[in-house]
């Protein structure tokens, strides 16, 4: 069920007055970091759509990133099976940890979610010097290195693949997705953006 601010009451609170709340990355699917909510910190979140616990340390509301501005932008809120625990998916600004990590589960790498990662350094380089690396010297260059590099790179996967050469086909794949990914950046869209195309054709 998502939660909206007329549905909270539909949330078990009989068990304990703190429901557990984990957050996840929206785009990524990485799990960011794990508060506790009671109802009002639901409202505060839902209202200010700015991830919002009980903090048990404050004993007060808190909404994360009131000091540091590493907030968590939220995206929806939603229960489990028996109402007794809430995922918020939401989009960081910044890392969620204090310690200065994307994640309060630093060394929990999901394979998937590595691929957001990966297009969100792809982005970061657009404004690099060309000198230093590889993915801005393409950016620097014309679209049609970019295109060329997919076409290439495609053909490879699919010799790798006619030989049965695993080793292979796992390397050139790796280079089609990352020329892909950087081929979408310079046209403008994105990963999530093609995933919603795969989620629209599934019945
Ligand atoms: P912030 O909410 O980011 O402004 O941080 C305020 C304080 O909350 C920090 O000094 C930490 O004590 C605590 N804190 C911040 N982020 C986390 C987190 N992800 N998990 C636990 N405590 C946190
Ligand atoms: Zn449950
Ligand atoms: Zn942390
Ligand atoms: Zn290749």
């Amino acid at each position: 069920m998502q939660l909206t601010p007329t549905n909270i009451s539909k949330l078990d609170f009989e068990k304990a007055e703190l429901l557990p709340a984990i957050v996840q990355h929206a785009t990524s699917g990485v799990i960011l970091m794990q508060g506790f909510m009671n109802s009002e910190a639901i409202n505060v979140t839902l209202e200010k759509k700015l991830v919002t616990f009980y903090s048990r340390s404050k004993q007060r509301l808190w909404t994360k990133g009131e000091e540091s501005n590493n907030v968590l932008n939220l995206v929806s809120a939603h229960t489990d099976c028996d109402q007794d625990s809430i995922l918020v998916l939401a989009i960081p600004e910044g890392p969620t940890c204090h310690l200065g990590t994307q994640s309060c589960f630093g060394e929990a790498k999901p394979a998937l979610g590595f691929l957001a990662e990966l297009e969100q350094v792809i982005v970061s380089r657009k404004q690099d010097d060309p000198k230093t690396s590889y993915t801005a010297s393409l950016f620097a260059k014309d679209i049609s290195r970019s295109c060329q590099k997919v076409g290439e790179e495609g053909v490879e996967v699919a010799l790798a693949a006619m030989k049965a050469d695993k080793n292979e086909l796992e390397n050139e794949s790796a280079d089609l997705l990352y020329h892909l990914l950087v081929l979408l950046q310079r046209s403008e869209t994105d990963l999530s953006s093609v995933i919603s195309c795969l989620q629209s054709r599934q019945k």
